[in-house]
């Protein structure tokens, strides 16, 4: 089970209400999202598991010839690890993502009976993590991923990108982990606005606030951000 009790670094209390804050902010400038299409969460997982240190198009690349190459989940599952390394390669990791998909697709079958994880519409995100969190290459972020996208399930995924965000905004420390910013943050976002936050962080990062020179100019939540506050504002000031 997920334990959040250890936040000894953060102020609970500021975190919950600048997390309510921002989330308001972007809902104001950005729109309100919600959870429509609900998709194969078994063809999400897979999707997820190949996009792992890869971009989205690579991932998309290697998941079109995955199953253009076999069209069943137990043809994958059958394919030698060097054939199947060979269909995904584009996405990088290929040998341990053949791996991972085999090793997923063994314990459904041996589990479940079928290549499915239909199982997962009737838990909650810490079921899931106790149904299938100890198989290689399905962590947190993984799950989050799919239960939110896939399933509809309020839960706040952090991957590379708001992890990223979620640091320069000053919601977690700098030394923080995706798993330890995920255990953070989960507890404080409000209630149905996991899938909306995750997407307005990933859209701001790729339009606005860039890895590596944000456009601070433009930015609605430069009071909110420390970074802003520590590389901009002091600058400009004549401090
Ligand atoms: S002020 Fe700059 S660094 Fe901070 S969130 Fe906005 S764009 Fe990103």
């Amino acid at each position: 089970m997920i334990d959040i009790t250890n936040n000894s670094e953060i102020d609970e209390k500021a975190l919950t209400a600048k997390v309510d804050r921002l989330v308001r902010k972007f809902e104001h400038e950005k729109g309100a999202l919600s959870f429509k299409s609900p998709a194969d969460p078994m063809a999400g997982l897979v999707n997820t598991l190949l996009s792992h240190n890869t971009t989205d198009k690579n991932r998309d690349r290697a998941y079109a010839s995955l199953i253009e190459k076999y069209p069943t989940w137990e043809e994958v599952h059958k394919a030698p690890v060097e054939e199947l390394a060979g269909i995904i390669r584009v996405a990088g990791l290929n040998r341990q993502k053949a791996e991972r998909l085999k090793g997923l697709l063994g314990y459904l079958k041996d589990t479940q009976g079928a290549y499915s994880v239909d199982f997962l519409r009737e838990m909650n995100f810490d079921q899931a993590v106790d149904a299938l969190g100890h198989l290689k290459g399905i962590g947190f972020k993984t799950l989050a991923v799919v239960m939110c996208f896939n399933l509809g399930v309020d839960v706040f995924p952090v991957d590379t990108h708001v992890h990223r965000l979620s640091k320069r905004l000053g919601l977690v420390p700098e030394k923080y982990d995706a798993v330890k910013t995920f255990k953070a943050l989960r507890p404080r976002i409000p209630a149905e606005k996991s899938y909306q936050f995750h997407l307005h962080l990933i859209q701001y990062g790729r339009e606005i606030c860039h890895a590596r020179k944000p456009e601070c100019g433009k930015c609605f939540v430069k009071d909110e951000c420390p970074y802003y506050l520590k590389h901009i504002a002091l600058n400009t000031s004549g401090v």
